[in-house]
């Protein structure tokens, strides 16, 4: 009796498929570094789109490859007198790009670049209307120890879970950010230091009352230390200003014990000169990362 073995019809040549899979790997690497993922940076002028046109390979084919080999970072388009259907795929792969670029891919939450357009937004807008918004950095406690003694995995399932108490408990139209590896962010447009300290003095009661599993089942929670700085609106104060205020109050909570909120004073012009608030090279550094 003779063995039928079902053709997948969106199986590759796989000849073809590893000449392919070496040429974009290659280019990839040569461009972008040998980083994993793809470098496309949606938010400058740096960008190229490269065309190549391969022949016999359908867009069911391509998809599968793309799929299993990661190459996820490559806009298809398939080449024929239907064109609509292909640029409807192309809009889809166009607008996933937009949406990984500004969100963090472990837990979904918005990721430093929309964080700081956002607040960079925000602050305008509060200056506009005279209104108040709150900023809060948050900063899981001693998380380095956890990922020593329970493992990386494990820090990352806190890290999620931590964005999804957050994510919970932040009003619909506050952004939660995570702009640091444990590190997060909320922008809280109308809110003053009051109600944004009992905010995350709830978020803070939530994830320490969560019991988490190491690798051999031993049991540990966690605690967060977070700075909130308020703005009224009536000064002039721009986003590394901010953050390097909200920032000190986060260090002020570590240094106090941590597992804690702590509030740093109304940036009012009057009484805090703005040149003494941030250097230019700690501006440099928020916005770009580098010294
Ligand atoms: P502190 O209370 O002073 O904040 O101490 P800490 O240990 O939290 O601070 P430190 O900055 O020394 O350590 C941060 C750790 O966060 C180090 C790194 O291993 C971990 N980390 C950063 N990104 C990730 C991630 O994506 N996943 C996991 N699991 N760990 C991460
Ligand atoms: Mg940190
Ligand atoms: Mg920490």
């Amino acid at each position: 009796m003779h063995m039928v073995r079902k053709a997948n019809k969106d199986a590759m040549d796989p000849a073809l498929e590893r000449e392919l899979m070496t040429e974009l790997t290659r280019l990839r690497d040569e461009l972008c570094g040998a980083a994993k993922g793809f470098c496309v940076s949606l938010d400058n002028r740096q960008n190229l789109g490269l065309f190549r046109i391969f022949s016999n390979i359908s867009i069911d084919k391509w998809r599968a490859v793309a799929k299993r080999l990661d190459l996820t970072g490559w806009l298809t388009l398939p080449i024929d007198r239907d064109i609509y259907p292909h640029l409807t795929t192309l809009q889809e792969s166009l607008e996933r790009l937009a949406y990984e670029s500004e969100h963090d891919a472990l837990t979904g939450l918005a990721n430093r670049r929309a964080f700081e357009r956002t607040l960079d937004l925000e602050i305008e807008r509060a200056r506009r209307a005279k209104t108040v918004m709150s900023l809060s950095i948050i900063d899981l406690d001693h998380f380095k120890s956890v990922n020593d003694t329970y493992g990386h995995p494990v820090g990352d399932q806190v890290l999620m879970r931590l964005s999804e108490i957050i994510n919970r408990e932040k009003r619909r139209y506050d952004l939660a950010a995570r702009i640091g590896g444990e590190e997060f962010a909320l922008i809280i447009p109308g809110a003053g230091q009051v109600k944004t300290r009992v905010m995350l003095e709830r978020m803070l009661e939530l994830i320490s009352r969560e019991n988490f599993a190491g690798e051999n089942g031993e049991n540990f929670s966690v605690t967060f230390s977070a700075g909130v700085t308020s703005f009224r609106g009536t000064s002039d104060i721009s986003v590394s200003e901010l953050v390097a205020l909200t920032d000190k109050a986060l260090y002020k909570a570590k240094e106090n014990g941590r597992a804690q909120v702590q509030l740093a004073p109304l940036p009012e012009m009057e009484t805090v000169p703005r040149q003494s608030l941030v250097h230019a090279n700690e501006k440099k550094f928020l916005f770009t990362g580098k010294k």
